[in-house]
């Protein structure tokens, strides 16, 4: 089965790349819900959080070490919001782990 993430990571789908490296990609969202919005993940194919394996703790502390070195980048001073949507009632709708940065205005709580 395809996966649109993947496609992105081989370049067989355009997007707007903002980070890269040999085990991380962030992009921004198509369909942004905040003045900024990307996604992060791993280029690696795993299909959720609930997929994640002990040998996979590496790469997963990678994206948060990837976030916090965009946020900085961005000079994003008034802190954000990090969202993994997983499985259905989680309202994951691409099955590759991802991680969804908001910030840049106010978040409201709870989350619908
Ligand atoms: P989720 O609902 O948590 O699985 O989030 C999937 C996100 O991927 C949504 O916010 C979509 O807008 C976004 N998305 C889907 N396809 C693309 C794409 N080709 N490029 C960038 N973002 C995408
Ligand atoms: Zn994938």
């Amino acid at each position: 089965m395809g996966c649109v993430f993947c496609d992105i990571v081989n370049n067989k789908i355009k997007s707007e790349k903002i980070y890269e490296d040999e085990d991380v990609l962030a992009f921004k969202d198509v369909e942004p819900q905040a003045p900024v919005h990307f996604l992060v993940i791993p280029k690696k194919h795993i299909k959720s959080l609930n997929e994640v394996k002990e040998e996979d703790f590496k790469l997963i502390g990678k994206i948060f070490s990837a976030i916090q070195k965009i946020i900085k980048d961005l000079n994003i001073k008034k802190g954000f919001r990090v969202i993994n949507n997983c499985g259905e009632d989680g309202g994951q709708t691409v099955e590759h782990i991802h991680f969804h940065i908001l910030a840049k205005r106010k978040m409201s709580w709870p989350p619908g």
